[in-house]
């Protein structure tokens, strides 16, 4: 119980930190490192999933994963696991957590104007967790950290209420951010890799300024951002500066940008289906030939189960632009719905050729496969799905339920604790280990690994 309180504080110290900079006053968790931040981080994540409600929409965690692991993937070998989740509050706010686990509101999601912008966030969320800023600032205050531990240890109370104590408390304790230099150094590392990822760091610079522009706009509701991260004229001259020596004919990312689609699933998600409904048709009704509000339409339509409107609006999508983003998935998954699996087969080969390592591509053949009732194709487009994608809990899931029906119970129960474990669901992954280890042969390599795996969930819970 100590022990769980104890890195419990830890992890609430690295939503802020003293304003100043004192470089020899670092936690002793410097020491055991690794082991440290990885179990802090998944500490920091059972309890955010009680506390923070969390956005497990598909397309939106996939969104937000791909950004960040596709600036991770140009930063070399890291030393984490980087998660990456969505949290459904209006705010405008992002926090790391050090281990590397990145929250994101959907409010800062809503705001940007492109996928560039909210890279540059993710970006610089990133370089905090590399660069273990949270070891390198000072002592925080106890006080402070004791009314941030409050909320989230409190239980009852509404996820508003919550929120917004968190952000007043963020506002009473100003100085629990990170410092000037910190700031600088995640701003400048951050712009520096999602460039070479492929994102226009512009977008970095477009963001602090529209951050920027809130706070002069409207001094009372300040951006929560603002509370762990303080901007300053030097951040946004700093940035600059950073931006002019990259050299900039790199290759920008050739697909279209899904920000808008991201966006109106965010709406739908939080039942505002017939705005956006209305919106999107005064959209086309001014502007009849556009691809863009006709895809958005449909994906409202299809949020409502509304197949024939969808059909006709994702068909009539494809025709005015192939390339809207995702369109053929959509479409794909559309027709495995309503039956038509030969359509659905041809909207996924044009998907998969688009963008064979997308996993979603992969887990909705797999779908497709498994309605067709072509169980072991499906497990295989689950498999594909899982590689491209092994921290992702969808995949083993799916599994799972597949080995399941084909009565490979030893399998299936292997997969669902392997997506337990992924959700930090522990115990249950427990629970599943061992009844998978009752039906295996435990000489067989599958036996071997169920054996391994759960020593070693054992060994890490003592
Ligand atoms: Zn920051």
């Amino acid at each position: 119980m100590l022990r769980r309180f104890f890195t419990l504080f830890l992890s609430l110290s690295l939503l802020g930190g003293c304003g100043s900079y004192l470089p020899s006053k670092v936690p002793f968790v410097q020491q055991k490192q690794e082991d440290e931040d990885v179990r802090i981080s998944r500490e920091f994540r059972r309890e955010a999933k009680k506390k923070l409600k969390l956005i497990h929409h598909l397309e939106v965690e996939r969104y937000v994963d791909q950004i960040g692991q596709r600036i991770i993937s140009v930063m070399g070998p890291q030393p984490f696991d980087y998660r990456f989740f969505v949290v459904e509050n209006s705010q405008m706010n992002a926090f790391a957590v050090p281990g590397g686990s990145i929250y994101v509101y959907s409010g800062l999601i809503e705001r940007v104007k492109t996928t560039d912008e909210l890279a540059g966030v993710i970006g610089h969320e990133i370089i905090h967790v590399k660069s273990r800023h949270a070891a390198r600032i000072s002592g925080p205050d106890p006080t402070s950290l004791l009314v941030l531990l409050g909320i989230f240890l409190a239980r009852g109370g509404s996820q508003a209420q919550a929120a917004g104590a968190l952000g007043g408390a963020l506002a009473a304790t100003r100085q629990l951010s990170y410092n000037r230099q910190l700031e600088q150094e995640a701003d400048t590392l951050g712009v520096k890799y999602m460039a070479e990822a492929g994102y226009d760091p512009r977008g970095a610079l477009r963001f602090l300024k529209i951050i920027d522009q809130e706070r002069t706009l409207n001094p009372v509701d300040i951006p929560s951002y603002l509370m762990t991260h303080p901007l300053t004229q030097e951040r946004i001259a700093g940035v600059e500066t950073a931006i002019r020596t990259l050299r900039l004919e790199r290759p920008k990312l050739e697909h279209p940008d899904p920000i808008k689609k991201v966006q109106t699933i965010l709406r739908l998600e939080r039942q505002d289906s017939d705005a956006v409904i209305a919106e999107n048709e005064r959209l086309l009704g001014q502007y009849p030939g556009s691809a863009e509000p006709m895809h958005l339409l449909g994906v409202a339509h299809h949020n409502k189960g509304r197949w024939s409107e969808t059909r006709e609006n994702y068909e009539r999508t494809r025709t005015l632009n192939p390339k809207s983003p995702g369109i053929d998935r959509d479409l794909g998954r559309l027709y495995t719905q309503i039956g038509e699996f030969r359509l659905a087969h041809e909207a996924f080969e044009r998907s998969l050729s688009f963008e064979p390592r997308e996993p979603l591509n992969h887990l909705f053949l797999g779908e497709l496969f498994e309605k067709e009732s072509n169980l072991r194709e499906a497990v295989g487009a689950y498999l594909r799905a899982h590689n491209l994608s092994p921290l992702w809990a969808e995949p083993p899931h799916r599994l799972g339920i597949v080995y399941g029906k084909m009565n490979r119970l030893g399998d299936a129960y292997y997969y669902l604790a392997r997506s337990h474990l992924l959700s930090d669901e522990d115990e249950k992954a427990i629970a599943d280990l061992e009844r998978a280890l009752k039906i295996l042969d435990p000489a067989s390599p599958r036996g071997q690994v169920v054996k391994d795996e759960l020593e070693a969930i054992k060994a890490r819970r003592r």
